[in-house]
Parts: C-alpha cells; structure tokens; sequence
C-alpha cells in the first residue's frame, strides 16, 4: 500500500514531478480497471441512465486546490440525496446545533433510504442523510417562501461548488415533484406525529429541488474538498459554512452517509461521504481531500456500484482510510 496521495509504489518520497506523475498513473490505472470490470448492476436511476452504463467519471481536490480529473468528469447529473449533505449543514447554520439535533437525529438507522421508521424514544427521524430526516432539514432551512429557502440553499450548493451558474434543473424537479408519493406520505406521517410542522408542499418541494440541482464530478470533488477544507472552498477562497458545523456534517456522512451500506463502507472505505441515486458520490477526507466519483449503475442499497468499487481501491492505494495509522502528511502533487 502507498500512503497519501504522494508516495510512490515503494514508499519513498520522489521530486515533486515525478510523484505527481506516478500518481496520476495510478488513479488512471484505477480509473480503468473499475472501467473494465463487469459490475453487478442492480438498477439505473432514472432508468434511461441504462442506455449509457460507461459513463464513469472521477475527480479529486486536494486541499491545497490541487486537482486531478479522471473520465466523464464534466457530464452533469443531478445531486440526488448528495444534496442532503449542504441542506443539513444550511440547517445547522440555520438553527445552531442543538435546536437541529433536538428535530433530527445523528444514529444510523440502518433501514433503506426511503423507509417509513422513526426513532420514538427521541421522536425524531435518525439521520438528516435519509429521507425522513433530510425533509426535517428542508423545513429548518430559513426563508419567507418556498422559493427564497431554495434560493438560500442554491447559494450555498453555489459557494460549496465554487460556480456561480450551479442551478435546479427544472425538469428534474418537475419530474420528481410527479412522482413524490413517498415523500409526501413521509412528510405528512411526520406532521401528524408532531415530528415536522409548516406547510408539506413547500418542505417536499425544498428538499427535492436540491435533490435536483445538477453538478458534475469536478465540481463535486471541489464541495467535497470544501468540507476537509473546514467550509472554505480551496478554489475560490470563500466560506461555503461556518467551521465549527463542519464536523457535524462530516460525522453523519461517515455514520449514515451511505444508507444502510454505511457500516460497510466505513470499513472498506473509510471516509465520510455521501451517495446520490443518480450515481453520484461525494466524499470528504478532513485536512486532504475531496473526491467525487459518477457511475449510474446501482447496487441494492441505491449506491453507485463502480463508484464503491473505486473508492474502496483508492483508499486502500493511498492510505486514505481515516484510522490508517502512521499516515505522512501528505500532498496531491
Ligand atoms: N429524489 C430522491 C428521493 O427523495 C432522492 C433519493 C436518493 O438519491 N436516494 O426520493
């Protein structure tokens, strides 16, 4: 195993150029073989995401502003539950952090990301990064109407992005509103238990217009790069979130990030991060690096197969994982 991005295969520390070039052989070499690999694809989301299984993109940012881009890194897609990620931390900078954890909790639920449990004993959903506890989140987000509270977290996706044009796709968002069911008998149940009040429609309507802003795997790795960074985006220079909320956001990606595949990933993988059902991952590595990878093809738990299949190789590769012991203080190039 080589530990940072920075050594090379035999540990020792070359001149910077020949470091930076041996790594990006490496992340290309991996990039490549996960390309190749038959994967067991459950499902695509949306289903015509089937029609084009190669598209396979990676990037990362190291902390620094370094970055490296791999694939079909600049093909859009939109955030999905990736999105959960930036209405939590708008919440927490909304409410503060104990006003946010007394309507959601921080506990794995272990259950899909669209289940209909609760935890009673503290009557609140358990995780901001499910369903449930993300539809919380959108009603914590302040604003005077519905189209202010979107425009509020789309600033944000903006800053954590670094691009001022990152928007809500329209027609995602009107899609998703048709097909919402779910969403909106979760909402309800929750307001009916006390768990969430104000008006469904708008709540529901928050939440998925995030879920439907759309991104690509550059722009991703920099949001994630945003978080190691403690809130400041490393490309521009601008806070996206206030440092102290940061490892808030980061300590429920790492436990519940990954639906009911968070413990699994934790143990491969290692790294506090975030899944979309459109295939898209975000993950974060405080005081290194972000990563973000897109490959449409779905396991059962609605994560990217490749995505999770190259994130566990690049950790293990480069010593990512966050209990490597002994890791060398490390940097992209
Ligand atoms: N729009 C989706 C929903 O709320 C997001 C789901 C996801 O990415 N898991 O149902």
């Amino acid at each position: 195993m080589t530990r940072g991005w920075t050594s090379d295969v035999d540990g020792h520390t070359p001149p910077p150029a020949r470091r930076a070039h041996a790594v990006r052989a490496r992340i290309d070499e991996l990039h490549r073989r996960h390309a190749a690999a038959p994967v067991d694809v459950v499902s695509y989301y949306p289903p015509e995401a089937a029609g084009r299984p190669e598209v396979f993109g990676l990037a990362g940012v190291h902390v620094s502003g370094v970055r490296v881009s791999v694939g079909d890194s600049a093909e859009r897609f939109p955030l999905q539950s990736i999105s959960k990620v930036f209405t939590y931390a708008l919440a927490l900078e909304d409410n503060g952090r104990d006003a946010t954890l007394a309507r959601v909790g921080v506990e794995p639920s272990g259950d899909p990301y669209n289940s209909i449990t609760f935890d009673d004993a503290h009557h609140r959903p358990f995780n901001p990064m499910i369903n449930s506890g993300a539809l919380v989140a959108a009603a914590l987000v302040h604003g005077r109407t519905r189209a202010e509270r979107v425009e509020r977290l789309v600033a944000r996706l903006r800053a954590f992005a670094g691009d001022p044009g990152i928007d809500v796709d329209r027609t995602i968002l009107a899609e998703q509103l048709r097909s919402t069911d779910r969403n909106l008998g979760l909402a309800y149940v929750m307001r009916s238990l006390g768990m969430l009040d104000g008006d469904i429609e708008d709540t529901v309507a928050v939440y998925l217009s995030a879920c439907s802003v759309t991104t690509t795997t550059d722009e991703l790795a920099v949001m994630g790069a945003t978080l190691a960074n403690g809130g400041v985006n490393p490309v521009t220079g601008e806070r996206a979130m206030p440092a102290a909320l940061v490892r808030d956001v980061l300590s429920v990606m790492l436990t519940c990030g990954m639906y009911d595949a968070a413990g699994q990933w934790f143990h491969d993988v290692g790294i506090p991060a975030k899944s979309g059902v459109s295939g898209g991952i975000v993950a974060a590595l405080p005081g290194r690096i972000g990563i973000a990878v897109y490959s449409p093809g779905l396991d059962g738990h609605g994560n990217s197969v490749r995505g999770v299949n190259l994130c566990r190789d690049l950790s293990e590769h480069f010593g990512l994982h966050v209990f490597t012991a002994a890791r060398p203080d490390a940097a992209f190039t």
